[in-house]
């Protein structure tokens, strides 16, 4: 530590303060002719001479002691300094060292808990944006960066979320000092769905944040939501259709056609057609219902899978023998048993034969492969498999233009709606088809080309004993 001089004109004051009682005495026995004027001015030199020289090295600790605080005061790291002639305050130099040290580990644990709170908030899964009065953004989290950009504080909450319900909720909140629970929606670069809750704090930090927002991406809620709610209008539409048909002939047989075999005989056959497809249907959905139910269980029994394709395979050869369609069946000689339940496999190869022959032209060909391969889809859950065993259904017929891949999947998606139901389909095969598919952590592939036929691949992991 530096050496503090007292200045000249400090010590002249002290020495001034700390000798004036002599000074008085001689100045009273000068009055008085007890002491000569020019023995006094020599006395009075000497006094302050020799009280000069007392006070100094005190005042000097002093002075050396006032910078020492001060600099502790403005958080400076300093070795505490040797006070030689400060008794007790040299006590009070050491108490200050505690002092000091007693601050540092204040200090430490401010650090550490300021630290642990900015992981927390960074570390986050929601989304937190904190702004001012003036609504601009003063502190953000990584959830919210990795959406809304780096580089956000100081930003108007305006430029980086531009929607006005979301930013009239917070001039709300702002005045009113009330919390608010809003859903909205951004729609650039892509929609999202946003729950934002809106709190405000009664006074603002020594940052000036005033506000927080909290916000949770509901993108997939909402369209799981809406999924649902497709859904059940759909199976409601689907399942009306026909009923509205059979009770339109009832009544039409009860009244009108009361006493026209004829008529009778032709609705009666529309009526038992409309009950089928009803019927189908309703199993397609409870199909679904179930797989979606199970779809965690994965299944781990062994199935002799060739022999499910053959056998669903021959179900089929009337059916394309009526559109005059050869159906040709190749299953690889000692295909691997498969980790797989015999119902649900069996009805992946029904829908998929089915669609092929419904889609396919009359007198082309049907191919159903099953063979054992090393060629994976990117997408699938088996990445760290080396090889499973893949059944393709392919079909000459009019193929599928590549912006329905996509969806096709989707329960109830049909290309072209009006043709499916003329070929009689419920719109739920290939969304039964997938479940299954997902269940048993398999993968399913397609490739189209419009005019010329569509391929549909399965991929399933091999059951290894
Ligand atoms: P559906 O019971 O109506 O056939 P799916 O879920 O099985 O329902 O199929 C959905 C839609 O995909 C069908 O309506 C049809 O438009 C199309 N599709 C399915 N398979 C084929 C195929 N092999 N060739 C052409 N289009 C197909």
């Amino acid at each position: 530590m530096r050496k503090n001089y007292v200045s000249f004109s400090t010590l002249l004051k002290s020495v001034l303060i700390v000798t004036s009682p002599a000074l008085v005495v001689l100045a009273v026995y000068v009055f008085f002719g007890m002491l000569v004027l020019s023995q006094a001015m020599y006395a009075c030199g000497l006094v302050f001479l020799a009280t000069g020289a007392l006070i100094y090295p005190f005042l000097s600790n002093l002075s050396t002691l006032t910078h020492y605080v001060n600099e502790i005061a403005q958080d400076k790291r300093v070795a505490p300094p040797a006070l030689s002639f400060l008794g007790s305050a040299g006590e009070l130099s050491e108490a200050l060292n505690r002092l000091q040290a007693g601050w540092d580990v204040k200090k430490k644990q401010m650090e550490t808990i300021i630290t642990e709170r900015e992981i927390l908030v960074d570390t986050l899964p929601d989304i937190l944006i904190m702004v001012n009065d003036d609504k601009k953004v003063v502190r953000t989290n990584r959830a919210a960066r990795a959406i809304f950009g780096q580089n956000l504080a100081g930003k108007a909450l305006d430029d980086v979320i531009p929607n006005r319900y979301l930013l009239n909720a917070i001039s709300s909140v702002i005045q009113d000092l009330k919390g608010r629970e809003i859903e909205f929606r951004i729609e650039d670069p892509m929609v999202r769905d946003f729950l934002a809750i809106i709190e405000r704090f009664p006074v603002p930090t020594a940052g000036g944040i005033s506000t927080v927002i909290t916000m949770n991406d509901i993108t997939e809620l909402k369209s799981v939501e809406q999924m649902r709610a497709d859904f059940v209008a759909n199976a409601s539409h689907e399942l009306r259709t026909p009923l509205a048909s059979i009770k339109g002939f009832v009544e039409t047989l009860m009244g009108p056609a009361k006493d026209d075999p004829e008529a009778r005989e032709e609705f009666l056959a529309i009526m038992l057609e409309q009950a089928d497809r009803m019927q189908q249907l309703i199993g397609d959905l409870l199909s679904l219902s179930k797989i979606e139910m199970n779809v965690h269980a994965v299944p781990t029994e062994p199935l002799d899978f060739a022999a499910v394709v053959r056998k669903e395979a021959d179900t089929f050869v009337r059916m394309a023998a009526e559109k005059n369609q050869r159906l040709v069946v190749t299953i690889h000689d000692n295909l691997p048993q498969v980790k797989g339940e015999a119902n649900e496999l069996a009805q992946v190869v029904h829908n998929l034969i089915s669609n092929a022959i419904k889609y396919g032209f009359a007198d082309s060909d049907v191919t159903v492969s099953a063979k054992i391969t090393t060629e994976l889809p990117q997408d699938l859950n088996m990445r760290n498999l080396s090889r499973v065993v893949a059944l393709s259904v392919r079909d000459q017929g009019e193929g599928i233009a590549k912006q329905h891949l996509p969806r096709l999947m989707e329960r109830f998606y049909r290309v072209d709606s009006a043709r499916t139901r003329q070929v009689g389909g419920t719109g739920l095969g290939l969304a039964i088809v997938k479940g299954i598919i997902q269940r048993h952590r398999g993968a399913i592939t397609v490739d189209s080309v419009v005019g010329e036929g569509t391929n549909f691949t399965v991929y399933l992991p091999i059951y290894e004993a």
